[in-house]
Parts: C-alpha cells; structure tokens; sequence
C-alpha cells in the first residue's frame, strides 16, 4: 500500500466510521491468522476458498493455522470466546482489516486485500437484513462507487436447501452431457456452483433448473417479502437473482451483492448475507446474525480512484544559510505540539530550495529563521512577508 493508496483507504475508513458508527457499530480486529478448524467448519469443504485458497502453516507446535480468508468467522470465534452474547442485542460490530487468498493475482484480485465488514449478531429479524445491506448501499455511495448494482435472493435454511441440493443434483445427473466438465465434477460435492459457470452451455441447462427459491418454506419466503418491503421503503434498488450463490456455505436466508459495472471482470464489491447457523457450528448457542463484507481496493476502484487532498501543511520552518537550525528545530516541534502540522528542512537545502521545496509540499507560512532574534514569516499564498519575534510565530499562524 503506497502513500497515494493510505490516503484513499482513509476515504473508506472514515466514511465507515460516519456510517457505521452512526449506526451503533463499534469497531473490532481479529488477529491475523486463526486455527485452520475454524475457516474449514464455516465456509466449508468443498468451497474454493477452503480447497485451495487458503495461506495454511504448521506452528510448530502442530497445530494448523490459517491466514484469516475472511472476516464473519473470526468475529464470531471471538464473541463467543469474550461473552459478548451477554451484551445488548443485536451485538454491531465492525471491521477494516486486510485478508489473504492464494488466488491468481490480476486487477482488483490479490492475495493480500483489505475488506471492510459488518455484523449484526443475536437478531433474527428482517429488519437487521435490511439495515446491513443499506449500510453498505450507502456506504458504496458516500465514496462514490459508479454503476452499482444489487442482487438480493434468499437461500432458506439449510433444512430446504439439502432437498433442493438433492433436487438440483438430480437434474444436473440428468443434464450431464450439457455440462463443463469442471461443473460435472462438483455434482455432487456442491451442486450450486453450477448456477456460477461461464460456459455457455453450462448456461444454457441452468436456465431451466430449478431455483431455490421457489422452494423457500413460510416462515423463509415472508422474512424474505419483508426484507424487500423494507428496502423499497428507503428507495434501495435490487434485482432478484435467484440464482445468487455465495462462495461460503455459511449463509441462510438473505443473501445479496453488489456489483459495479465500472470493474470489468471482477465485478464483485462486496456482498453479504444472515448466517443464523454459523455460531453452532463454531460449538456456540443458536445465535442469528447477518452480515457484509466488501473489497476495499474494488470499492475504490468503482470509484475511479477519487483524488485525495495533499494534507495540509500549516508551517515549514527553513533556517538562513546554516544558522539558527537548533532554534528551527524547537519551533516546528513547538508548533506541532501547539495543534499546528509543521515540518522543518531535513535535507540540508540552500534557502532558496527550502522556499521551493515549501511551496512544492503546499505550505501555508514559512518561518525563515536565521541567527538573530527575529524571524520572517512569509505567507506563500499572498507572498506577504513580516519580521517578528521567534516566540510570535505560531500565534502569528494559528490568528490566521
Ligand atoms: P467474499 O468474502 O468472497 O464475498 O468477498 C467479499 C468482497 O471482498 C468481494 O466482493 C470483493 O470486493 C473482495 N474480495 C474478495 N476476494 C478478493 C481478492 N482476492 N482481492 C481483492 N478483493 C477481494
């Protein structure tokens, strides 16, 4: 990450801040890595992230770590492990943190990105469904990502999603021959990545399986009505894609993702979903939670890398021809301690490059001290130029 890109992701972290924090979600960070057992529970076996994307080490001591791939896991490990289920409900928690996949790197696909995240755990209603995907909505359009669109399906609970695995596994066997041979493989390992093929053919016998969501039971098909209404409410435009799956098999219920059009291949910004089954399956009590997590490079990416301001620079302080550096020295740490951002020279330059060099990084005044007690200041915007006492320098700057 390169100062350019420090300044941008401060764009996104203080928007999530504005946003989330506004929301009552209050900030978390998981360590890096986390046992291997963890990741390969909730995301599951047969999901790419777990058979080949995972940075997986040996300790040492034998015990197998992953880099976290992920962030809902490690989220939940750590609110069951610190009692946070005797907090208020739902617990809104969120995250910035960097995460590691080994997969191809191209644009907007690294090993090591940043996502920013957030959870709602300990609700089950649909209101918090609605609340988590207008939270990243706005959060997309407060840093200005372009061409922006959501898919929102629901995939039930796993009950009626094993008798539709079983229904769509049965009529993939039927429809062999129509299928990549990648897709024919997975069968029967996970049935639903066949909807995300790219072979046209594979397309072609897709179109007529049968979806998910015509399957939903009561209780699943009205969360999923209210969750609509509530986003239509706000004015939240979606698309229903009922062949929405996500590459983790944690997700019950809602799920949905947002797109950009302005991202070419790896159109994914971020995504998310309610995962009311995933704290039981990390040895917690039945816990309902729903929540997002989106591509900090892809956001800005969709944003068209906004500019970001050179941050201001209230004094440079160049010292005369060699003399009265000591003094420099104390006066730009004074005016840093006073609330003022300061810098002094630090590459030896003669004055005349210092006054280039003040402009060149934006500053405001230059204080030119030299070996007598009186200093010019110099402001570089009106080119302006006054004598006064060392000691009435940073009241002279911080009047202005
Ligand atoms: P996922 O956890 O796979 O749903 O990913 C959530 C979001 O993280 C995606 O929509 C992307 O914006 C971002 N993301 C996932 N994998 C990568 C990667 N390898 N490089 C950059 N961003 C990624």
């Amino acid at each position: 990450m390169l100062p350019e890109d420090a300044a941008r992701r401060q764009l996104v972290e203080r928007a999530a801040r504005d946003i989330l924090g506004g929301a009552g979600y209050r900030r978390i960070e998981t360590p890096a890595f986390e046992a291997t057992e963890l990741f390969v529970r909730t995301i599951g076996e047969a999901t790419d992230i777990v058979r080949k994307e995972m940075y997986t080490f040996d300790d040492g001591g034998g015990r197998s770590l992953t880099l976290r791939p992920e962030g809902t896991a490690p989220v939940c490990r750590a609110y069951l492990e610190h009692g946070m289920h005797k907090l208020p409900k739902p617990v809104k928690l969120w995250y910035l943190s960097s995460f590691f996949r080994a997969e191809a790197p191209q644009k907007g696909r690294y090993r090591q990105f940043w996502q920013i995240g957030a959870e709602a755990i300990g609700s089950d209603t649909p209101e918090t469904d609605a609340e988590i995907v207008a939270l990243l909505a706005e959060l997309l359009e407060v840093i200005g990502a372009h061409q922006i669109r959501l898919r929102l399906s629901s995939l039930g609970t796993p009950e009626t999603r094993a008798e539709y695995r079983e229904e769509l596994g049965r009529y993939l066997h039927a429809n062999e021959e129509r299928l990549s041979s990648d897709v024919r493989e997975r069968i029967d390992l996970n049935p639903l990545r066949a909807f995300d093929s790219s072979d046209p053919a594979t397309r072609d016998a897709m179109r007529e399986a049968p979806v998910l969501l015509d399957r939903l039971d009561d209780a699943d098909a009205e969360h999923f009505t209210r969750v609509r209404e509530l986003l239509d409410d706000v004015g939240i435009r979606y698309e229903i894609d009922p062949t929405l799956v996500r590459g983790l098999d944690y997700y019950t219920r809602t799920v949905f993702e947002f797109e950009s059009a302005a991202l070419g291949a790896q159109s994914g910004v971020g995504g998310g979903g309610r995962y009311d089954r995933l704290m039981e399956q990390i040895g917690g009590p039945q816990t309902p939670a729903v929540g997002f997590a989106a591509g900090v490079e892809r956001i800005l990416m969709a944003a068209g890398e906004p500019e970001v301001e050179a941050p201001l620079v209230d004094l440079f302080v160049a010292v005369a021809a060699g003399e009265g550096s000591r003094d420099a020295w104390k006066l730009s740490r004074d005016a840093r301690r006073a609330g003022l951002t300061a810098q002094s020279e630090l590459a030896g330059r003669s004055l005349k490059g210092q006054l280039r060099h003040a402009d060149r990084i934006g500053a405001r005044y230059v204080a030119i001290v030299g070996d007598r007690t009186e200093v010019s200041l110099k402001d570089m915007e009106s080119g302006e130029q006054r004598e006064l006492p060392l000691a009435g320098v940073i009241g002279a700057v911080r009047g202005t």
